[in-house]
């Protein structure tokens, strides 16, 4: 119920101008989001780096409503590749189509996906295309597997599965037979029982079933998730099967479980974080509290805590 609501709100613009102004919220989303800023973004990069944790950078902000937006974001987008490539980070870039003017027409996210790319072929830096909610699914596969993948490869562009939806079986096959570098998450979105898995149980199962395939079978997947009974599971399976751990990474968020992050690394795994940044970062901040709205005591003890000091 709290999820439900928490997601409605996410969606949500008014709350979202009148949250951003509010100096309490912005601590608590600091939480997750690394700042509103490039540079305090690759200040964030620069730390997880000195502790061998590689970071893909996405800036905030999804579902633009004019092509102006789409096109300045696109252009916001180039200049993470040439400071990642300028400060030499170990860093690549994650982005939602909806940014780039996806609900505005194919076309114009074509024309702003495509520059992203030839910019990020230059530098030999990977972009990830996020995944959004499940009325985006089949026009983002179309695009990646038609046009995106087919001119760029896979060391430059990867794309999303996420584990709630019916479909992503079939979807991970034929990801895995085109050699796509593919990320699996559970899902994020509010998704109606006709599409996803209402029953946790079922999301995790499939999660494991598609992990091992793509561990196995895919090349150098992601493996989204904090979910320490599936990363040991994870851990377990490559282990039997004599997978070399440079054959796949874990990927995290930003401020999530940084205890089994570290300790991730100790023992040898690949770990990337996904780094949020910018000013359009509320939608986001509400994702991460409905997956734990535990975090939302978490955030207020800690704001409380700071507050008197
Ligand atoms: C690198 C990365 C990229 C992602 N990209 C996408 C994407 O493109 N599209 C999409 O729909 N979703 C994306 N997600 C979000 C994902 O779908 C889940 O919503 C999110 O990862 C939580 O699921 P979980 O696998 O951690 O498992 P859960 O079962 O939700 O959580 C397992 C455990 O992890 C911890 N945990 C999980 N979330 C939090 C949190 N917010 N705060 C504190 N602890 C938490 C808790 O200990 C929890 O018990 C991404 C996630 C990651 C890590």
């Amino acid at each position: 119920m709290l999820r439900t609501t928490l997601l409605y709100l996410s969606e949500q613009k008014q709350i979202n101008a009148f949250v951003r102004r509010n100096a309490l919220a912005r601590r608590g989303a600091s939480r997750f989001v690394a700042g509103e800023t490039l540079d305090e973004a690759a200040a964030a990069v620069r730390v997880l780096n000195a502790k061998k944790i590689s970071a893909s950078l996405d800036l905030l902000g999804e579902s633009v409503t004019n092509a102006a937006e789409a096109r300045a974001a696109a252009s916001a987008i180039v200049d993470i590749f040439d400071r990642i490539a300028t400060d030499k980070l170990d860093c690549n870039v994650s982005v939602k189509l909806t940014q780039l003017g996806f609900d505005l027409g194919d076309d114009l996210v074509r024309e702003n996906v495509r520059r992203i790319l030839d910019h990020a072929k230059r530098l030999g830096i990977f972009l990830r295309i996020d995944m959004e909610g499940s009325a985006l699914t089949q026009r983002t596969l179309d695009l990646f597997e038609r046009e995106l993948f087919p001119a760029y490869g896979r060391d430059i562009v990867g794309i999303v599965v996420q584990s709630y939806l019916f479909r992503t079986a079939s979807d991970v096959d034929r990801l895995i037979a085109a050699g796509a570098r593919v990320r699996l998450c559970k899902g994020a979105y509010k998704e109606p029982a006709t599409v996803a898995f209402p029953a946790k149980a079922d999301v995790d199962r499939t999660f494991a079933e598609l992990m091992e395939k793509l561990v196995e079978r895919g090349p150098y997947p992601g493996i989204a998730t904090h979910d320490e009974a599936l990363i040991e599971r994870a851990k377990r399976f490559v282990q039997s099967k004599g997978i070399p751990l440079d054959r796949f990474e874990f990927q995290m968020l930003n401020g999530v479980r940084r205890d089994l992050q570290e300790r991730l690394v100790q023992e040898g795994y690949r770990l990337r974080v996904y780094v949020p940044f910018g000013t359009q970062w509320y939608p986001y901040f509400m994702r991460r509290l409905a997956e734990r709205p535990a975090n939302i005591a978490f955030i207020v003890g800690s704001v409380l805590k700071e507050g008197v000091r």
